[in-house]
């Protein structure tokens, strides 16, 4: 399987020259040139499997250049029920059977916030760490990975690759902006291959000093700095797995019935993996892209007008992992939208928007027949809706719902086809926004074992003003 860009570079490369990259040169997002087919009778030939053999299966299809018995082994060492909770890792829970019409139809949540972090992110993150510490060492080098967080990233990242060899993270953070949980969950790490940075500004300060490092391309060269953000297309990939999980779990053996996602949504990395199962061959109906006040996704999907928001118009929610102004995966579904037309991408992605914030494809025969080709529809989730959603939850299923999953919940139940199940992606824990489940039910949402006591750890974090140089300061004293 070989990888082409978005914005059709000529060059096609294999997947571990791409696993440590971001962008490709020319600015576009890797894809593979095709998606595998999974047909019917491998569908059912998967089901059962333990996840960590369900992984390798998928991602054997995706990745030619690591010998199968290490890729299998490199699944299995990350799957674990000791690291994700749980032998299914992503169980599926039944939450009602809605009536829609006169037919019934069931609504599940798919649990992922099981890992070290408490978000779904580690289900991808958790495997990268593995992966790079695995590509590292293949080729006897090092890699600093240089991030910008505003909570879950940062935390999924630094747990993945805590202790691995051949790889440092230096996370920047805004200074006093994080949850008093998350904060904890990162300064309390004592690897010495983990390096906590809180800058005295906001978390677009934060992305605009990683922005400026990367853009040094000597300093990028001398001290190997990298990044784990979400275009990684091997984040993306691990993704696609529990697609299949989820279906496997919610459909009975021989049913080859169809059943649909909604995916709490930011920058589109999640139900991108959605989108990708479904050219696979999985039997989705519909991919509910569901998003809070920051509604970039819903409008584009409504209108088909993609507009990007200033940080003046990025509203601040009680879903905060969700507030994004602009969706860094989008590019990739774009691509295939219109047909791969990689000159039409560029234009769009590049002068378009770089001009005038916004392309419109309302007009587009491509864009009219989205729902219908590719099964994307969208809603909108508010304050008061995530409220609503996290109270009518704990009070008819016993069951207490973070903040983003409340938000796909409420969009989810405006899509539901009869007989369909609608799987509910859950994206975060309870605990990690706590403020807002307590206004919500007046009570604190409850913390798993290994968290208590967490925020009176020693702390290990540097406070340095928002200033490049004293970032590059930072990272070449602790990398020589
Ligand atoms: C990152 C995140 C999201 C958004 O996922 P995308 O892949 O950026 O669309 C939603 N919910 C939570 C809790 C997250 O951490």
């Amino acid at each position: 399987m070989l990888y082409i860009s978005t914005r059709g570079d000529a060059s096609r490369k294999h997947f571990c020259e791409i696993l440590l990259e971001g962008l490709a040169p020319d600015g576009g997002l890797y894809l593979p040139e095709t998606y595998p087919q999974v047909d019917a009778a491998t569908l059912e030939s998967w089901r059962g499997l333990p996840y960590a053999s369900l992984a390798f299966e998928i991602l054997s299809l995706y990745i030619d250049d690591i010998p199968a018995a290490d890729l299998r082994a490199l699944c299995e060492k990350t799957y674990t029920e000791e690291v994700f909770g749980s032998k299914a890792i992503v169980p599926l829970r039944k939450l009602e059977d809605a009536s829609t019409g006169s037919a019934r139809t069931d609504v599940y949540l798919e649990g992922l916030s099981n890992g070290p972090t408490l978000a779904f992110k580690d289900m991808a993150m958790q495997l990268l760490g593995n992966l790079f510490e695995y590509e590292l060492a293949r080729r006897g080098e090092e890699l600093n990975i240089l991030g910008a967080t505003s909570g879950d990233t940062g935390s999924a990242a630094e747990y993945a690759m805590r202790g691995k060899k051949g790889v440092r993270v230096f996370m920047t953070s805004p200074q006093g902006r994080m949850s008093p949980f998350q904060q904890a969950q990162m300064f309390s790490l004592q690897d010495a291959n983990i390096h906590n940075l809180a800058l005295e500004g906001v978390f677009d300060d934060c992305q605009d000093i990683v922005k400026a490092v990367s853009n040094d391309l000597a300093f990028k060269r001398k001290y190997k700095i990298g990044t784990v953000n979400s275009i990684n297309w091997a984040r993306l990939l691990a993704q696609v797995v529990y697609y299949f999980a989820g279906y496997l779990q919610a459909t009975a053996a021989g049913s080859s019935g169809k059943v649909s996602f909604t995916v709490p949504s930011g920058n589109f990395g999640n139900v991108c993996a959605g989108h990708v199962a479904r050219m696979m061959g999985l039997p989705i109906e519909k991919l509910v892209v569901a998003t809070n006040e920051n509604d970039v996704l819903d409008e584009f999907f409504r209108t088909g007008v993609y507009r990007v928001r200033g940080s003046a118009d990025t509203h601040e929610t009680s879903s905060p992992s969700m507030d994004i102004s602009k969706a860094s995966n989008f590019e990739r579904f774009v691509f295939d939208l219109l047909g791969r037309d990689a000159a039409r991408v560029a234009d769009l992605f590049g002068a378009q928007l770089s001009k005038q914030g916004r392309f419109d494809l309302s007009g587009d025969a491509a864009f009219q027949s989205a729902a219908r080709r590719y099964g994307f529809v969208s809603g909108k989730s508010t304050h008061a809706d995530r409220l609503q959603t996290i109270r009518d939850t704990y009070a008819r299923f016993d069951l207490m719902i973070d903040t983003h999953t409340a938000d796909g919940l409420k969009v989810a139940r405006a899509h539901l086809t009869p007989k369909v199940p609608m799987i509910v992606l859950e994206t975060a824990l309870p605990v990690k926004f706590a403020a807002t489940i307590e206004e919500a039910l007046g009570r604190l949402p409850p913390r798993p074992a290994k968290f208590e006591g967490m925020e009176d750890l020693p702390k290990r974090v540097t406070l340095l003003p928002a200033d490049v140089a004293l970032v590059k300061a930072y990272i070449a004293k602790h990398v020589d």
